[in-house]
C-alpha cells in the first residue's frame, strides 16, 4: 500500500461543496465533490450526539492538533475518507452554521457571526492528511487495524467496514436510520441505538443464528435485504402477538432464539398476559428478564426466574440449628444424605455447599418462613428442583 502525506489541504478546501444529509446512510461530500466523506462502510455521524463536535472547533481555534486524517484514493482525482469522517463532518457542519460553539464570554456563536479573523483562522487551518492507495482488501485490513481516533468502532461497525457493499448499504438504510418510523416499535424488544448499528446487529444475529460474519460474507453482493428484513419482522410480530403488554425487561432478549424454539406452540395472549402480571408481582422472582422464556417454555424451568425465597439471615439460622442437631446424632446435616447409604450419610456440609429448600413447595402455596425452610446439600437441592 502506497501512502502520501499531504500537509497543504486546508479546512476551506475540505469543506468546499460540503453536503450534510440529515438522513443517515447517505453520502456526504467535500473537496469540491472529489471527496466522499461518508463511504458506505463508515459509521453514521455520532459526534453530534456525544457533544464532541464543539471540541473539534475549539481545538482548531486554539491551534491544537486534531489528529491525522486518512483518505483512500479510489480514482485519479477522487477520494474516500478512511478515518477522520467525524472530524471533517464537524468542521463542515460548523462552517455551514449547523451548530454554535461558546466564545470566550461563554456565549454561543455560529460561524457566520464570528469575527472575520476567527473565521479565517478556522478555514485556513491546514490538516494532516495521509492519502493511501492499495487494493480493496489491503485498505480494509488496514482500516480494521487503525480504528484509532475518536470513538472506537464497535464490532458491527467493523463488520460493516469489512463486508461493505450493496447489502450493507441497503441494510443500513433500513436498520441504521434513526428516522425510520419503526425504530420506536423495535425499541420495545431491541436495545441500543440505530446509529451505533445495534438494530442491524440484532437483525443479523437473529437471521444468521449468531453467525453474523458468515451471513454478511455470503450476502455481501446481494442487491436486496429481503430475507433479513422479513425474518426480523416475523420475529417482532411473533413477540408482540404473544406478549400483548410491553415490559422494560423484554428489551434486548434473544427473541430470535425464542422464536425458533417456540413459534410452533400456540399461546393464548390473555392467559400469557395474566401470567406475566402475576410473575411481575411476585417478590421472589428476581430475574424479571427470565419471565418471558419461562412462560414460553410452559412454566417449567424455574431456574430462569432466579427465585430467591429465603434471605441470608433465615438460611444461616436454619443451617446452624440443623448442623448442631446433626452433629449430636452423628448424621449428615443434609436430611437426604443422612438417609442414604454412602459415605455422605454422616457428612457435615459447609454453609456454602448447601441451598435452601421449601419443605412445602412454593408452587403449592408453601410459606416462605423459617419454619418451612430446610437446608439441603447442593446435589439434593438440585435433584428436588427449585420449587
Ligand atoms: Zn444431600
Amino acid at each position: 500500500m502506497k501512502t502520501t502525506l499531504k500537509t497543504n489541504i486546508t479546512v476551506k478546501d475540505i469543506c468546499e461543496g460540503f453536503v450534510y444529509n440529515e438522513l443517515e446512510g447517505k453520502g456526504l461530500f467535500g473537496l469540491s465533490g472529489k471527496l466522499t466523506i461518508q463511504p458506505e462502510y463508515q459509521r453514521n455521524y455520532i459526534y453530534a450526539e456525544e457533544n464532541r463536535e464543539d471540541g473539534v472547533i475549539e481545538s482548531v481555534l486554539n491551534e491544537y492538533p486534531i489528529g491525522l486524517i486518512y483518505f483512500n484514493k479510489v480514482g485519479k482525482d477522487s477520494f474516500e475518507v478512511l478515518d477522520g469522517q467525524q472530524r471533517i463532518t464537524s468542521l463542515g457542519r460548523f462552517i455551514t452554521d449547523k451548530f454554535a460553539v461558546k466564545d470566550e464570554n461563554g456565549m454561543p456563536q455560529i460561524f457566520g457571526n464570528m469575527a472575520i479573523d476567527k473565521q479565517k483562522k478556522i478555514i485556513e487551518t491546514k490538516l494532516l492528511i495521509y492519502e493511501c492507495e492499495g487494493t480493496e482488501s489491503q485498505i480494509k485490513e488496514w482500516f480494521k487495524t487503525i480504528n484509532i481516533a475518536g470513538v472506537p468502532l464497535n464490532n458491527q461497525e467493523l463488520l460493516n467496514a469489512v463486508y461493505s457493499g450493496p447489502f450493507v448499504t441497503k441494510a443500513k438504510e433500513e436498520f441504521s436510520n434513526s428516522q425510520n418510523a419503526n425504530i420506536q416499535k423495535w425499541s420495545a424488544y431491541v436495545s441500543g441505538s440505530a446509529n451505533r448499528q445495534d438494530f442491524l446487529e440484532c437483525a443479523l444475529y437473529w437471521v444468521s443464528k449468531g453467525n453474523i460474519g458468515d451471513y454478511m460474507s455470503k450476502h455481501r453482493k446481494d442487491k436486496n435485504i429481503d430475507e433479513l428484513k422479513k425474518y426480523f419482522n416475523i420475529v417482532i410480530d411473533w413477540v408482540s402477538s404473544v406478549f400483548v403488554d410491553v415490559e422494560a425487561e423484554m428489551r434486548g432478549l434473544d427473541w430470535g432464539r425464542l422464536y425458533e424454539t417456540h413459534h410452533r406452540t400456540a399461546y393464548n395472549p390473555d392467559k400469557v398476559s395474566s401470567q406475566v402480571k402475576k410473575l411481575y408481582g411476585d417478590p421472589y422472582v428476581y430475574n424479571k428478564k427470565g419471565i418471558f422464556e419461562y412462560i414460553l417454555g410452559g412454566s417449567i424451568d424455574k431456574k430462569l426466574l432466579d427465585i430467591r425465597f429465603f434471605n441470608e439471615a433465615v438460611k444461616r439460622s436454619v443451617y446452624a440449628k440443623q448442623t448442631a442437631k446433626a452433629k449430636k446424632n452423628g448424621k449428615s446435616n443434609c436430611s437426604n444424605c443422612a438417609i442414604g447409604h454412602d459415605a455422605n450419610k454422616s457428612k457435615i456440609w459447609n454453609y456454602p455447599d448447601m441451598d435452601a429448600d421449601h419443605v412445602a413447595a412454593w408452587s403449592k402455596g408453601g410459606a416462605t418462613t423459617a419454619k418451612n425452610c430446610e437446608m439441603l446439600c447442593k446435589t439434593h437441592n438440585r435433584a428436588k428442583g427449585n420449587r
